[in-house]
């Protein structure tokens, strides 16, 4: 989508750490990290959160959850919490599917 700020990310009309990148995904570093390792991966095809889905190949969330694998074993990770925020309620501030890859800190439940 044209105005769509990660879909200008992944045109590279928007400068961003790239740490992943392939035919379907790319993953870069968050501009506002909340641990020491805070990477979003997201599909190069726009779909604005976990529900559009529904519009979108079936093997596309475990790519991007293969690329968060690649990602967490090359930062040396023994252990991450990955997180979709779903709809502003839950969060989401940026309306372009992301899975957030978090990791390098304790991590405490229930999330706030
Ligand atoms: P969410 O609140 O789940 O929609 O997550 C959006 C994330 O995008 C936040 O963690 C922001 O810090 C991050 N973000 C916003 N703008 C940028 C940017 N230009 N480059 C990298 N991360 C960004
Ligand atoms: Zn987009």
């Amino acid at each position: 989508m044209g105005d769509c700020l990660f879909c200008k990310i992944a045109r590279k009309e928007i400068p961003a750490t790239i740490v992943h990148e392939d035919a379907h995904c790319l993953a870069f570093a968050d501009i506002n990290p909340q641990a020491p390792t805070h990477v979003l991966i997201i599909p190069r095809q726009h779909l604005a959160d976990q529900r559009a889905l529904a519009d979108a190949p079936a093997e596309l969330m475990g790519h991007l959850y293969a690329a968060a694998n690649r990602v967490a074993a090359a930062k040396g990770l023994q252990s991450f919490r990955t997180v979709v925020n779903t709809g502003a309620g839950a969060g989401q501030s940026v309306f372009h599917l992301h899975l957030h890859l978090l990791g390098g800190r304790p991590m405490h439940w229930p999330p706030g």
